[in-house]
């Protein structure tokens, strides 16, 4: 029988509680949706405003040189490399993951010209199936999309696939791959992997290098606590990177941007992924919240966020016994990302009563409620908290009430 105290002592010996002040987060809430927005880092605020006022205000346009903005794509992807197992210019930060996505699925195919078939999975984040299906319009006939069935990887997997694009961690069940094994698979039917590394980095060593993965996406604003709408970063392995080239081929991906060239040629090296003006007060906010994740251990990060998703589902299972939900993601640790998804027919105004008792998490159609474990900001006692919300919330029913059902664009 797990009790309030229990968590508590652990909460004590916790040896990443010291990262929990660093974040604003509002009384009273228990915030479990870090894996779709992270929380607002302390040190962002001050960060973007230096940028704004001092940078921008008072250097103006100088400010491109004087304040090293036109390094950041490449300065912060350095810092993301180093949480995903890239050398140094290995990683770009830019655009959006979709966008990403599409560069490097483009690319993809070049590398593999006698190749045309992408293989992922149905149940994929739908933007990356979108982006797919947009590549495949696109190149009218020139490559197809092959979905692999649920565990069906190795029989997708033939002669005739240039690229296996597949979440690292499903976004709905939270379930996770097995990132080198299944990178070996790929490589030994002679196509290449993209990872899309959004649910996963910065909640679990990544080692892209040591295990030969090719390419990779990922995301800014999710555990990375890059601020709505941060940017994404992508990794281009180094032993592809001559020839790998993207096809969004804008003058930040130019070998000289100022030197106007009327004529295309790409940057060497990872820049060539970028494609127009950077973001600069995003990169600063990302750059800012990047120094925080990189002072945690991953390994200690990694413990801490399969015990934080061990420890809820038996509190659920203590508290709210016989009430209907049942479990979507895996129930061994080892085989999650860093958050649990129950499904439930009254899902969704579930999850609205349960936000309007301060435990924020989301819902994602048709029937499944996420909750993410930030380990970063999450107390072990802010569990309890939350099941104890959830226990009342169906005890009393309290998801009948006709507000909870009302949909906002959002979910
Ligand atoms: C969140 C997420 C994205 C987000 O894509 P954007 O283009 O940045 O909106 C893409 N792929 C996956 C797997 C995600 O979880």
């Amino acid at each position: 029988m797990l009790t309030r105290d229990h968590l508590a002592a652990l909460d004590r010996r916790d040896p990443l509680a010291r990262f929990r002040d660093q974040f604003v987060l509002p009384e009273g809430v228990v915030y479990l949706v870090g894996n779709s927005l992270g929380a607002l880092p302390r040190t962002v605020p001050q960060r973007v405003e230096e940028a704004l006022l001092d940078h921008w205000g008072q250097d103006l346009i100088r400010a491109w040189n004087r304040r090293g903005w036109i390094e950041l794509p490449l300065a912060v992807g350095e810092k993301i490399g180093r949480l995903i197992g890239a050398r140094p210019g290995e990683v770009a930060v830019a655009d959006s993951t979709s966008v990403n996505l599409f560069k490097l699925l483009a690319a993809a195919l070049e590398l593999r010209p006698e190749r045309r078939v992408i293989v992922s999975e149905a149940d994929n984040f739908p933007s990356d199936l979108y982006m797919i299906q947009g590549l495949v319009d696109l190149l009218g006939g020139g490559c197809e999309l092959r979905l692999a069935a649920p565990g069906g990887l190795a029989e997708a997997l033939a002669d005739d696939v240039a690229v296996v694009s597949l979440s690292h961690v499903n976004y709905r069940t939270a379930a996770l791959h097995d990132l080198p094994a299944v990178t070996a698979a790929v490589h030994a039917r002679g196509a290449l992997v993209l990872w899309d590394l959004a649910h996963s980095a910065g909640t679990l060593e990544i080692d892209l290098g040591g295990c030969g993965a090719d390419l990779a996406v990922g995301c800014g604003y999710k555990f990375l606590s890059g601020g709505p709408g941060a940017p994404a970063f992508l990794y281009v392995a180094q032993r592809l990177q001559d020839r790998a080239r993207q096809p969004l081929t804008g003058w930040f991906g130019h070998a000289a941007p100022f030197d106007f060239d009327p004529v295309y040629r790409p940057a060497s090296g990872i820049a060539r992924h970028l494609c127009g003006t950077p973001p600069v007060l995003s990169l600063v906010a990302l750059d800012a919240a990047l120094d925080l994740v990189l002072a945690a251990d991953l390994g200690e990060v990694r413990a801490k966020s399969e015990r934080l998703g061990d420890l809820f589902l038996e509190l659920v299972a203590q508290e709210c016994p016989d009430s209907g939900f049942s479990l979507v993601s895996p129930r061994e640790a080892a085989l999650r990302g860093s958050q649990v998804s129950l499904a439930h027919a009254h899902g969704y105004a579930i999850m609205q009563a349960l936000i309007a008792r301060g435990v924020i998490g989301d819902f994602r159609a048709p029937d499944v409620l996420r909750f993410g474990l930030a380990p970063l900001y999450l107390r072990y006692v802010d569990l309890w908290q939350a099941v104890q919300a959830l226990r009342q919330v169906m005890a009393e029913e309290e998801w009948r009430a006709p507000a909870h059902r009302r949909r906002g664009v959002v979910t």
